[in-house]
Order: C-alpha cells, then sequence, then structure tokens
C-alpha cells in the first residue's frame, strides 16, 4: 500500500503537464479543454491502474506520450472517410450512397456564401426551398409532381397521415417489412393516426382481399416493396395496375413504398427485374415514396411523387415543417437528378449505379493493380472471385459478381484490428480466417491509403518479431 501512495505522489502534476504540452509546437493554438481533459483522462488512468498495482514505477515519458495520443485523437475528427472493402455497394452502416464526383464541388458553390433557399429571383419575393427541384424530379420520372423530405420513412409518415388520418389503409400481410434501423409499417401507420388492415397471407394475396377489406372508412391502398427479403415459390400479389383498377372504383389513393427506389430498368443491363419508380407512376398508382440515398444513389432524403392535387395536400401537412430537408439536401439532389436526364451520364457518373452495372472485367482489372503493388511490397496475397451484394435493403437475392484479394499468412482478426484504426480506416471482411479486400467498392484513389497501411501493418508486426515471413 505504501508504495501505491509513494506512485500516485510520484505522479506529475496536472498543472506541470499542461504547461509542457503547451510548450510543444506542434500543439500551439488548440483548444486549452482538449490539452486539460487528455492531461485529465490521462492522470486518471494512470491513478487507477497504479491502484490496480499494475504499475510499478511512474515513467513520465510515458505519460506524456499518453497524453499526446489522447490529444490527436481530440483533435482529428470522429466523423470521417473510411475505404469500404466489405463489397457491399450500399453499406448502411458507411453512410450508403457514395456523392457522384464533383458534387462537393457544386456543393462548396452554391452553399458557401447565401443562397437562394427561400428566395425567388423572379420576383425578389419569398420563395420555396422546394421549388429548387420539384420540376426536375417529376420530369426524370414522368410524375405531375414531387416533394422531398427527411427520409423515406419521414416520406411515408407524411403520407399516411395526410391520406389516412383516422382512416383505414389496406396492405396485404405479405408486405409488412421492417426495415433495418427499426422502420417498421405497423409502427409508422399507427404513428400516422392510420388504422391498418391486413389482407391475405404472407405468402399469397388477392384482389378479392383487397376488395372484401373495403368499408366507408378505407381511404388507401398500399404496396411495400419488400426490399430486403424475398419470398418465393407459391406466391401471390396483385399487380398495380389491377389495385388502381379497384381503388378507382371505390374512389381510394394507391400508394406504394418503393424503398430502394431505383430509376433505371437493370434488367436492360443484365440484372435481375425491379419495379422501377417510372414504371410505378405509369402504372397509375397515385403516390409513390422511395429514397434518396440507396438505388438512386444521392443524399438522404425522401422523395414523394405523384398526382398534383395530392403532393398540394402534403404541402400543407404540418408534419412537412419537421421533415423538411436542409439546403445541402436540394442542392445534392438537385445535381443528382440533372445527372438522371440522361441515363448515360447517369450510369457513367452515380458512383452507386455505376458500380452496380460495371462489368467484372474492370473489377478484375482494379483487383490485378492493387494485387500488384501489394506483392511489391512484400504482401502475400492473392485473387479471388467474389460476390458482391447491392444491400442498403435493396435486391435482396441478387449477388454482383466480383473480385477480391485474399491477404495470406497474416492473422485476420489483428489485421482487421489495425486497419480500422487507421487515419482512414479500412473496412474489410473476413471469410474463413482469412481476410478479404472487395474489390467492387473500392476507387483506384485508394489503393494508395490500403498499400501505406498494409505496410505499415507489415512492419511493425516484423518488427515486433510477432510474425515472421508475411
Ligand atoms: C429503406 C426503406 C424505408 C426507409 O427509408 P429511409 O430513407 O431509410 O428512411 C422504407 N420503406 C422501404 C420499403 C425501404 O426499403
Amino acid at each position: 500500500m505504501n508504495n501505491k501512495n509513494t506512485l500516485l505522489r510520484e505522479l506529475p502534476k496536472i498543472d506541470k503537464l499542461i504547461d509542457m504540452i503547451k510548450q510543444d509546437e506542434q500543439f500551439k493554438n488548440i483548444p486549452y479543454v482538449n490539452i486539460y481533459d487528455s492531461v485529465k483522462e490521462t492522470i486518471d488512468s494512470f491513478r487507477t491502474t497504479i491502484l490496480k498495482g499494475d504499475i510499478i514505477k511512474v515513467d513520465t515519458e510515458e505519460i506524456k506520450k499518453c497524453i499526446i495520443a489522447k490529444l490527436k485523437n481530440k483533435l482529428s475528427f470522429n466523423f470521417k472517410r473510411v475505404i469500404n472493402a466489405t463489397g457491399t455497394i450500399l453499406h448502411t452502416n458507411l453512410g450508403r450512397a457514395v456523392f457522384p464526383k464533383g458534387l462537393l464541388k457544386h456543393l462548396e458553390n452554391s452553399l458557401s456564401g447565401y443562397s437562394n433557399l427561400e428566395f425567388n429571383l423572379k420576383t425578389g419575393e419569398r420563395g420555396s426551398r422546394y421549388s429548387h427541384i420539384e420540376k426536375l424530379i417529376a420530369r426524370v420520372i414522368g410524375a405531375e409532381a414531387a416533394l422531398v423530405v427527411n427520409n423515406n420513412a419521414a416520406a411515408v409518415l407524411l403520407c399516411l397521415n395526410e391520406f389516412a388520418k383516422e382512416r383505414e389503409v389496406i396492405i396485404s400481410r405479405g408486405e409488412l417489412v421492417e426495415v433495418g434501423g427499426s422502420f417498421r409499417i405497423p409502427e409508422i401507420m399507427s404513428l400516422s393516426n392510420a388504422k391498418l388492415i391486413e389482407v391475405g397471407t404472407t405468402n399469397r394475396t388477392h384482389l378479392q382481399d383487397y376488395e372484401n377489406a373495403i368499408t366507408e372508412n378505407t381511404s388507401l391502398l398500399l404496396k411495400v416493396h419488400t426490399s430486403n427479403y424475398y419470398i418465393s415459390g407459391f406466391t401471390k400479389s396483385v399487380s398495380n395496375k389491377e389495385l388502381v383498377t379497384l381503388a378507382k372504383q371505390h374512389n381510394l389513393i394507391t400508394m406504394e413504398d418503393l424503398g430502394s427506389g431505383i430509376i433505371i430498368d437493370l434488367s436492360k443491363y443484365g440484372l435481375k427485374k425491379e419495379p422501377t419508380i417510372i414504371e410505378a407512376i405509369k402504372s397509375g398508382i397515385d403516390i409513390v415514396t422511395f429514397s434518396g440515398d440507396k438505388l438512386l444513389g444521392g443524399p438522404q432524403c425522401g422523395i414523394i411523387v405523384g398526382k398534383k392535387e395530392l403532393i398540394n395536400r402534403l404541402k400543407k401537412n404540418q408534419f412537412l415543417r419537421a421533415f423538411r430537408v436542409c439546403k445541402m439536401t436540394i442542392s445534392a439532389l438537385e445535381f443528382v437528378f440533372k445527372q438522371y436526364l440522361d441515363e448515360k451520364k447517369a450510369i457513367a457518373e452515380n458512383p452507386t449505379i455505376n458500380r452496380i452495372l460495371e462489368n467484372s472485367d474492370e473489377v478484375l482489372k482494379r483487383a490485378n493493380l492493387l494485387n500488384t503493388k501489394l506483392i511489391d511490397i512484400g504482401i502475400s496475397s492473392e485473387i479471388i472471385a467474389t460476390k458482391s451484394i447491392i444491400g442498403g435493403g435493396s435486391m435482396p437475392n441478387a449477388t454482383i459478381n466480383s473480385f477480391g484479394i485474399a491477404i495470406n499468412n497474416i492473422p485476420a482478426i489483428e489485421l482487421e484490428k489495425f486497419l480500422l484504426e487507421e487515419e482512414i480506416p479500412i473496412v474489410g471482411r473476413i471469410q474463413n480466417d482469412i481476410y478479404i479486400l472487395d474489390l467492387k467498392t473500392i476507387w483506384e484513389d485508394e489503393f494508395l491509403y490500403i498499400v501505406n497501411s498494409l505496410k505499415k501493418f507489415k512492419s511493425r508486426y516484423i518488427g515486433k518479431n510477432r510474425l515472421g515471413d508475411i
């Protein structure tokens, strides 16, 4: 015990440590609170370790090192870029859709000063933030009108509240979905004050089921795209056309939550058929909602397209004020939709669409390039065929042929941990105890970081003699 007390007394004083850090040239002009917190946290943790009996000598240099590490950590940003080497194109945990090249430059231009966000430059009077994108979105989709809110969950909630508050909404039991991050149709329904009427069974729902459920209190027939799972086998669902005809006969509104929301017909390019937003509108559905940051490949938002009269009603709903998007979203969305005016341009320039449709030969080229660089620095790696997934709760059983690099002779768990702690962290995947970098989601300008990180890992581990030949 005496020894512990001696050690505690030997710990440098906080004021002294603060002065020492302040004198360090690299920490000039940084917030005092960062220095104070780093010193305090370090001393506290040394104190705890001493009391546990895990330290036999107070080493001031060691303490200083710890403070500096903490300080550097506090000075860097928590929210930052990572390299996605998982092969999942729309990775919900890694920020979903990647912004197109040129978008950040556009945001800088449009947002580095004031903007005409709610200002009509023709009249010099108050304008609407939605006016910048409404016509463009409607033109691309072929809808009468469009509206944008924070995310698709908000879009669905807003629509149900406006069109079905205290009324009944009929939906097939096969479509009562839960989407990652706790979006559940039954719960959204009750939040919006609409009454859920389930019809049919999980695998089969007939037009008759909808028809039999219609009462005087029904206001809406809802379809929800089962975007993250797939029911196969003995199945039956009702087509949009049949539903629209039924709704017309009973003077009801039809709505479809398409979730992932693809504009381009991927089946033209050899992928599995997914209903497009354009087709949903063409089929006569009154209101269609979808996410901005899934297959559209844009910023996080929820997009509502459909009949002008209904969109106008939504604009007066009080929820809209709570769900309104910020100027960054408006600006980014205009940029992204402008690319969709020309399908070829969207395929070439929207990273999400581009990577979904990209030929696997292109991935192999990238894999070869990176693999050569890794072999050059002495890493034992090899190219393997992989299956990438689109992700983001879209196209549940669609995989895309891809190529990855397997890093051999390195304990995968240790490598994973090291790469996650890098300044630009790398998130790969481990398969059968082997660390794999999937090239589907890696860009060439990221190679340099990957190579440098692996080089660092290698020298550290060889330096520590923990691994022999890597
Ligand atoms: C993803 C998804 C949602 C939620 O969209 P967010 O933009 O994440 O709020 C809702 N419905 C379906 C069918 C979805 O796929």
